[in-house]
């Protein structure tokens, strides 16, 4: 059996600091959310929180419980084929504990719930809709599963007043069945984001992510760029992927940051909106800062 590979010198852990962040964080404490950036223990949160040079203070909210009815081979939640029935009262709980909060952008996101009729995606956009009218101003990201293709899903979240429509390929397009559960796939997820983009208001932006370092090719990396432009979506992030624990798959090469620069330069040449790329970033890194400067530019 291969060892791990060894970290390299720039997959730094960073220091949590900043009068934002330590002001989000007293008001966190008081209230249940479930938010990745504690829970995943990222090491980005200072940044996030603190909201850099805008002042757009990021985080990601959980909602539709902590267990998934899949299992991809890069992911640490649990796994079940009968998770705990969502809590009808939740989009309006989230709702009002976000909004007492003080951040300006949020990540809403959750497990896949193969297991409901609607796939979780009602949930999804009560909890967008009640947010949108306690906090008007509040930039709203939903980050979603693929509802196994559902259109009546996908349209659903795209209509419910969200600022950011986001789904993630997590992979090239030839590796999607080495990495995530067989129930996705490359296509899927891309008509996803095309449809997405149909029924979402004008303006609404798209966005997916990947991670690098599961053993795809610089080439592979360029095409499936080039085809989720084609596919009109307006954001893409790329990242390292961590193995969470030993039963999780390798990681296969740790990406230099200068190479996710050069994808970084090469998406914004495509016609990106923004593009973040980088060893620490997640998808929702900074969002809410990149969100600002790409409407400013
Ligand atoms: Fe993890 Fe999402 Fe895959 Fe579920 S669908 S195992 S939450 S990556
Ligand atoms: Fe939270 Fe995402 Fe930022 Fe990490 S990268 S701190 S999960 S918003």
């Amino acid at each position: 059996k291969k060892k791990p590979l060894p970290k390299p010198k720039w997959m730094k852990e960073s220091i949590p600091g900043g009068d934002k962040y330590i002001q989000i964080k007293k008001v966190l404490r008081g209230s249940k959310l479930h938010t990745v950036c504690e829970e995943a223990k990222c090491p980005n949160i200072a940044e996030c929180w603190s909201g850099g040079e805008t002042g757009t203070a990021t985080a990601t909210i959980m909602i539709l419980g902590d267990t998934c009815t899949r299992g991809c081979r890069f992911c640490n939640v649990k796994t079940s084929r009968a998770p705990p029935p969502p809590d009808p009262n939740e989009p309006t709980k989230v709702a009002e504990a976000i909004a007492s909060w003080g951040l300006d952008y949020v990540v809403i996101t959750s497990v896949d719930r193969d297991d409901l009729p609607d796939q979780g995606s009602v949930h999804f956009a009560e909890t967008v809709q009640k947010l949108k009218i306690l906090k008007p101003k509040m930039l709203i990201e939903a980050l979603v599963p693929d509802f196994r293709g559902d259109h009546s899903c996908v349209e659903k979240v795209a209509t419910s007043g969200l600022d950011v429509f986001a789904h993630n390929i997590e992979t090239v397009e030839e590796l999607q069945h080495v990495v995530r559960d067989r129930r996705a796939n490359f296509e899927q997820s891309l008509d996803v984001l095309v449809k997405a983009k149909e029924y979402a208001p004008a303006g609404t932006l798209t966005k997916t992510s990947i991670m690098l370092g599961c053993g795809e090719t610089p080439d592979q990396v360029v095409k499936t760029m080039e085809k989720v432009r084609a596919a009109g979506v307006d954001v893409m992030t790329f990242g390292q992927y961590m193995q969470p624990s030993k039963r999780h798959m390798r990681v296969s090469e740790f990406i230099t940051p200068e190479a996710f620069e050069k994808y970084r330069v090469l998406g914004m040449d495509m016609g990106f909106r923004y593009v973040a790329s980088g060893p620490m970033v997640r998808s929702s890194y900074k969002a809410g800062e990149f969100y600002i400067k790409s409407m400013i530019e």
